[in-house]
């Protein structure tokens, strides 16, 4: 769990972000109260869709999924959506907890115990200011995986990267065939979206970013003025500039 510093800091910076939600006018933010009021219901309908038999382990399985990060939930989630099999999900961290739905903890969580704290090899052109020039490599070790020490952008791959994957002998991996997962994951709620690269029927929300401060604003505009187009980077152009867009 978290020292009691850790959780001081936490707290000091969830007021301080309050605050500035509700000061800053560049932002499609709920008020404060609003936020605090969806939040704890949504916890108390979180929690009460635990599976009653969550604890009880059976003699033999369906399926056992090895890690209950971003792929290995979703892989159990769609499994256990037939209901005679029976699927153990197993996961070597420990439970996910509500500080994590807030992005701007993202940074704070990785010194905590639910990051596995890879390093990478020593790099000889980069990293240059890291102890024996090993970068810091986190991932999640927690219910969720690295999803729940993510910052929630969505930026989906560059089409070259599936196509390339494809063409090395990766069946089903090419941008033509990924991007029906992609449409039919999200729940879109986007303003100027390329309408044919997006879905409305998914489980993942997934918003224009909600606060904008004067910095990402002068950027945008500054990349307009230099010609690049502004435009729905998951969408058909995948070049160009633009807020990012995020999962809700
Ligand atoms: C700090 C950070 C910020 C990021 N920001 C973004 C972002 O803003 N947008 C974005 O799209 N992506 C972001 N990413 C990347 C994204 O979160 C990951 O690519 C994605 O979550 C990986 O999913 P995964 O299922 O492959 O692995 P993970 O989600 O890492 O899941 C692997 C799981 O397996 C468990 N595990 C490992 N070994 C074992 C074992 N032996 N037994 C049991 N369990 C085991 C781990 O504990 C972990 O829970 C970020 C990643 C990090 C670390």
């Amino acid at each position: 769990m978290f020292s009691k510093s850790l959780q001081l800091i936490l707290c000091v910076i969830i007021i301080f972000n309050g605050c500035t939600l509700i000061t800053s006018k560049n932002t499609d933010y709920p008020t404060l109260f609003e936020s605090t009021l969806n939040y704890l219901v949504e916890t108390i309908e979180w929690e009460s869709k635990e599976p009653k038999d969550m604890n009880k382990i059976y003699s033999a399985y369906d399926f056992i999924v090895v890690g209950a990060g971003s792929a290995g939930a979703v892989v159990a989630s769609r499994l256990s959506e037939i209901k005679n099999w029976k699927v153990l999900l197993i996961e070597a961290g420990g439970n996910a907890i509500h500080f994590m739905d807030v992005p701007i903890t993202a940074q704070l969580l990785q010194a905590s115990e639910y990051n596995w704290k890879y390093k990478t090899v020593p790099m000889n052109t980069s990293c240059l200011s890291f102890e024996d020039q090993r970068c810091k490599f986190p991932r999640g070790k927690v219910m969720g995986g690295s999803s729940m020490l993510n910052y929630m952008i969505y930026t989906r791959g560059n089409r070259k990267d599936y196509d390339n994957w494809a063409e090395m002998g990766n069946t089903g991996w090419s941008n033509e065939e990924v991007m029906k997962y992609f449409i039919k994951l999200e729940n879109a709620n986007l303003s100027n979206s390329d309408v044919n690269y997006h879905g409305h029927n998914g489980l993942m929300s997934v918003i224009d970013v909600p606060y904008k401060t004067q910095i990402a604003d002068a950027f945008v505009d500054a990349g307009a003025q230099i010609g690049l187009p502004v435009a729905d980077l998951n969408g058909k152009n995948q070049i160009g500039i633009n807020y990012i867009q995020v999962i809700k």
